[in-house]
């Protein structure tokens, strides 16, 4: 069965509902929406490209989750509160089975934050995705990069790497994304890569905390380089400080884990920096939202990121991490 561009729109509009600060949602040629007083409006878009951005077995409803988990992790990264969301899909065919099934994981989590879809475009055309991504945060507040001083230690939610972990078992063939797999170890890693965890919650927790803070998305040495070069000031990052991963020492893996741990891309989790006097309150607000965050260093004067090796030397990093157009 095959539809046309306003049946498909239809089966995604019917899975949006009435809401006080949405004036005029999806059928206008544009949506009218209603932010609250005394807040900045905060927006950014993301796209995501079969074959570059995930692999081109992954599920429908996997790919719907995370094009919008990578949206809400920039909205999470500026301590913003998700609101309104727009979707453009280009899409190969009009396959009603491939949108519901999409749907299905975008609205899992539109729904878990409460961000409403309130317009987009549909086309034909090579598989593409784009969010643009709406949120609120009161006037002053929003955690940006250029804010990190020296003496702040810097911190990281979550386990970076694990997403790049799953993606180099599924390139040696080892791990199936198109599926669930039968090993809770891999299953958790393949959930690392296919179904990220925006960090909403901890970007929220630490407006008034964070001096700085940047998502995770092409490595944790690059992304922290950009806080770095933001900022004006160094990062010292303590090698033997990055959180080990259960899942990846369950599958033998531990090795390559830690060798792409500080740089491999797509966990979507969180690197900030705060005030060391503020460890215990930082410790306290990550522990409220069940978010794990692990000290890892500190911010200096001077410039550039520095990981310490084994034997605790610190050594400059040079850029390294993911770039559509470099190499
Ligand atoms: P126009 O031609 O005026 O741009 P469209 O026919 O593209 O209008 O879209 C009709 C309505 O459906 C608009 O409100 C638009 O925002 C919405 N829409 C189109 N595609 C999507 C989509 N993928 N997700 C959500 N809303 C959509
Ligand atoms: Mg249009």
């Amino acid at each position: 069965m095959s539809l046309d561009e306003f049946g498909l729109i239809e089966r995604i509009r019917r899975r949006t509902g009435v809401r006080a600060d949405i004036a005029l949602g999806i059928g206008d040629d544009a949506a009218l929406l209603q932010p609250q007083p005394g807040q900045q409006l905060v927006v950014t878009a993301d796209t995501l490209n079969a074959g570059v951005h995930f692999p081109l077995q992954t599920p429908a409803a996997d790919i719907g989750w995370k094009t919008l988990a990578v949206n809400l992790s920039d909205l999470a990264a500026m301590g913003a509160t998700p609101r309104w969301c727009t979707l453009s899909l280009s899409l190969p065919e009009a396959s009603p089975e491939w949108v519901d099934a999409f749907a299905q994981g975008f609205f899992a989590l539109a729904d878990a934050h409460d961000i409403a879809l309130v317009g987009g475009d549909t086309t034909r055309g090579p598989l593409s995705l784009s969010v643009t991504a709406m949120g609120e945060v009161p006037t002053g507040a929003a955690l940006r990069r250029d804010g990190a001083q020296p003496g702040d230690d810097i911190w990281v939610t979550g386990v970076p790497g694990e997403a790049g972990l799953a993606l180099s078992l599924w390139q040696q063939g080892r791990l199936d994304v198109s599926q669930p797999s039968a090993d809770p170890a891999l299953e958790q890693l393949r959930l690392r890569l296919a179904r990220p965890t925006p960090r909403v919650e901890a970007g929220l927790a630490l407006r008034g905390l964070a001096s700085a803070a940047v998502d995770v998305s092409d490595g944790l040495l690059a992304d922290l380089g950009h806080i770095c070069k933001r900022s004006q000031v160094a990062a010292d990052l303590l090698g033997q400080a990055l959180p080990a991963s259960v899942a990846a020492t369950a599958c033998g893996d531990e090795v390559a884990f830690n060798a792409l741990r500080a740089t491999a891309g797509d966990d979507y989790e969180l690197c900030f920096t705060a005030p060391a006097a503020l460890r215990a309150q930082v410790s306290e607000s990550m522990s409220c939202v069940a978010v794990r965050a692990t000290r890892i260093g500190y911010i200096r004067a001077g410039s550039g990121v520095h990981l310490s090796n084994e034997e605790g030397v610190l050594q400059a990093v040079a850029k390294r991490g993911f770039n559509h157009f470099s190499g």
